[in-house]
């Protein structure tokens, strides 16, 4: 540990393939004296730290907090005081449902000094490594990612109603324990059941699975596959490229790498 003023590097991992991080992340990781690690981050990465690296493993499974989002604060606050270069590795964006603009707005109100690393969102990397273009000419011209969890039991900010109709293709992360009652949501508001519906899970990593269906059967497909986190709902006519992609044959190579 080194006796300098520190940093805190805020950093997106991307969405499960090792070798679909940015090469300044790698950069962050390499160089990190303390890498503050979130769950869905892969094993693979962290072993790029150096070996005197300390590892801190903010592990938040759903419901088990094991480093409450105060206690990670904390703690990316007195490493960085103690003169560390900090990395804060989280799965995806930083920014996207990941809690790292309230990280950022903590170190900025200590004075500490503090980088964000962009990453590969799943929703960009799962979509399209499965073959499912977010826009497509003449198909969609927008999309939307929407959080499908309630903050703590109460109703999330989703405004269902809106976006049955405002994107043309959603991207519903953390919806998985709650398809039911999104699936409900958008047909209630005029989502017709006959919509293509995508479920990818673990998306980009070796035990990726991704079904494909219609938002009417969606629930059954989710049941029969026994549908798990990490896990991604996209809804939308583009979800038939990936059908017709199929159709050509084995063109679509699944390219999961070491980084
Ligand atoms: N910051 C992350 C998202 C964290 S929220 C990002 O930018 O991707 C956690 C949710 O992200 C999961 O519940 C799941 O919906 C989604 N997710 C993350 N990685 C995923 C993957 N490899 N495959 C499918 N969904 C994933």
């Amino acid at each position: 540990m080194r006796a300098a003023a520190g940093i805190v590097h805020i950093v997106g991992a991307g969405p499960g393939d090792p070798e679909l991080i940015t090469v300044k992340a790698m950069r962050r990781i390499r160089s990190a004296d303390v890498i503050l690690y979130d769950r869905l981050v892969g094993a693979e990465l962290l072993a790029y730290a150096r070996p005197e690296a300390v590892l801190v493993d903010c592990g938040k499974a759903p419901g088990r907090h094991a480093m409450t989002q105060e206690a990670i604060h904390d703690a990316l606050i007195r490493y960085a005081l103690e003169g560390n270069t900090v990395v804060r590795l989280k799965g995806g964006d930083p920014f996207v449902f990941g809690r790292g603009g309230e990280e950022a707005l903590a170190l900025a109100a200590r004075g500490i000094p503090y980088e964000v690393v962009p990453g590969i969102t799943s929703a960009i990397g799962a979509a399209a490594s499965a073959g499912i273009p977010l826009t497509h000419r003449g198909v969609a011209a927008s999309f939307a990612v929407v959080t499908g969890s309630r903050r703590h039991g109460e109703e999330a900010d989703v405004r269902w109603d809106l976006l049955a109709h405002g994107a043309d293709t959603l991207v519903i992360y953390m919806g998985v324990g709650r398809l039911g009652s999104i699936r409900d949501e958008l047909l209630k508001h005029g989502k017709p059941g006959s919509t293509p519906v995508a479920l990818i899970e673990r998306g980009t990593s070796p035990s990726e699975r991704i079904v494909t269906g219609t938002l009417a059967n969606v629930q059954k497909l989710a049941e029969s596959m026994k549908l798990d986190n990490p896990a991604l709902i996209v809804v939308g006519e583009t979800v038939r490229v990936r059908e017709l992609l199929s159709l050509y044959g084995s063109g679509l190579a699944s390219g999961y790498g070491q980084a």
